[in-house]
């Protein structure tokens, strides 16, 4: 098939590689031009694991770029929009994707031919068959369901395993507001045999995706809530409740040979300094405005988010204990990307920390083994060390914040240097008798256990 995809972000290019990758010819279209002659060139704009190796395979073959989109859209049989849908002001902000819908549909004026225009990027219930329908239809001066499909396939991968997780799906959800969308979106799909399938319209695909995000985005927050909790009645730890919670029958099932097998979304239920990344914190605001615009509270949503925000606040209270006054005092950050095997920051709960140390009078440094943004506003004043060793010499503070695995060294990393920091860990990741000083996210030892210890 022919098949052109509106913003080559994560998603759109990720999507792209791999749909080129399975036999389709695919033109990625971005405004970015400087993006779209590195991917031309070969050359991966973002770090994602296996993208260099299926652009190298594909690029010049069955893949290329362009900032040419009517030509790109005209060329092919079927459109997705893959644009940014940023929160903005606590609701959704849907201007790049109606620029890409008036696009498209501009572009379609001079197609010949039935085209089916899909959006990907994740939009509020409604947006498909209400927003894009209209620009697409005015721009075009076409009909939807007449003269071009209308569709929604969200998109579920997940940044840091995006390819593979894009090459084995879990389920393929297709929205569309006729059979011909549905068949059309079907065919892109044809070589993910046996992959389970959902045929739905257009605002039950689009809620799929924010019920899906929403879901993960509250285990996180009951996690952290709980955390608390245990915090604050003192010998509970955390991370041993929920690996007691893991292997409920729910979430720890057994193989034919007896093996335990856990579900890979106990890793939500866990403590540690907040979600953050381009999805879980805008998706979940976003639904929370929607249900406010419709008359519909969300209080359960709503406290995700208080939750979430709370837990940088959490993670400097735990310092504090420590350091009450951290003016001057030399901190170190670890980990600046939202998740792990990744080189995005966008929403990172590094910032939010960041923020608050600055506001304390910490002297921040902070370190990440692949994201460098050096021009985030939030990095003012920050160091960015260029290894783990230059991060935490001379640190008073570690905080980790990031589950990179290079972190899991850190106890050497620190009695190579022999110094011997307060380590406040984010992320549960880091064995407590191994350092001097200790505090961990949902574990606090009383005064009479700490002092057998
Ligand atoms: P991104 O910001 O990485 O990429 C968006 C791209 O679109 C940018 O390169 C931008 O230059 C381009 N663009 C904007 N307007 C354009 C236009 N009119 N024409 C051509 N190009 C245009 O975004 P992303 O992370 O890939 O997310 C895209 C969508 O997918 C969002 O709705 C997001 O919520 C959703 N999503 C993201 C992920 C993820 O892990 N990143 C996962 C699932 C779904």
């Amino acid at each position: 098939m022919n098949i052109s995809i509106v913003g080559t972000g994560y998603v759109g290019l990720v999507t792209g590689a791999c749909l080129a990758d399975c036999g389709h010819r695919v033109v990625c279209i971005d405004v970015d031009a400087a993006k779209v002659a590195r991917i031309n060139a070969g050359e991966a704009p973002i770090y994602e694991i296996g993208l260099p190796e299926l652009l190298a395979r594909n690029i010049g073959k069955r893949l290329s770029a362009t900032t040419d989109l009517a030509a790109a859209v005209v060329a092919s049989d079927i459109t997705f929009i893959a644009v940014g849908t940023p929160a903005t002001d606590g609701r959704i902000d849907l201007h790049f994707v109606e620029k890409a819908a008036a696009d498209v549909g501009q572009a379609l004026r001079a197609k010949r031919g039935y085209h089916t225009l899909v959006v990907k990027s994740t939009v509020i219930p409604g947006t498909t068959d209400r927003v894009v329908r209209q620009v697409a239809e005015r721009a075009s001066g076409k009909r939807a369901g007449v003269d071009f499909g209308l569709g929604m396939n969200p998109e579920f991968l997940t940044e840091g395993r995006a390819i593979e997780d894009f090459a084995n799906p879990d389920r393929i959800v297709i929205g569309g507001i006729d059979s011909r969308t549905h068949a059309a979106i079907a065919t892109v799909y044809e070589s993910f045999a046996g992959v389970p399938r959902v045929l739905t319209n257009n605002a039950t695909a689009e809620m799929i995706k924010y019920a899906s995000n929403s879901l993960l985005a509250t285990m996180i927050s009951f996690s952290n809530e709980l955390a608390r909790l245990c915090t604050a009645v003192g010998d509970v730890d955390i991370a041993d409740v929920m690996r007691g919670v893991h292997q409920s029958l729910y979430l720890t099932t057994r193989s034919p040979e007896s093996e335990p097998v856990t579900a890979s979304i106990s890793s939500f239920l866990e403590a540690g300094c907040g979600f953050g990344g381009s999805c879980l914190p805008k998706d979940v605001t976003a639904l929370t405005a929607q249900g406010k615009e419709l008359g519909v509270q969300m209080p359960l949503l709503r406290a995700v988010l208080d939750v979430n925000a709370g837990q940088a606040d959490e993670m400097v209270a735990l310092v504090k204990r420590h350091v009450a006054d951290l003016s001057g005092v030399p901190v170190t950050v670890l980990g600046l990307a939202f998740k792990p095997d990744t080189d995005d920051v966008r929403e990172s709960p590094a910032f939010r920390i960041i923020r608050l140390l600055k506001r304390a009078g910490a002297k921040v440094t902070a370190y990440d083994p692949i994201a460098r943004p050096t021009s985030h506003e939030d990095m003012k004043d920050v160091r960015l060390a260029d290894s783990l060793d230059d991060a935490v010499k001379g640190a008073k503070v570690v905080a980790l914040v990031t589950r990179w695995r290079e972190f899991e060294r850190l106890s050497q990393v620190l009695d190579r240097l022999g110094s011997k920091p307060l380590v406040v860990d984010g992320r549960r990741v880091l064995k407590r008798d191994q350092f001097s000083a200790y505090e961990g996210i949902g574990w606090r030892p009383t005064q009479s256990t700490a002092s057998q210890s």
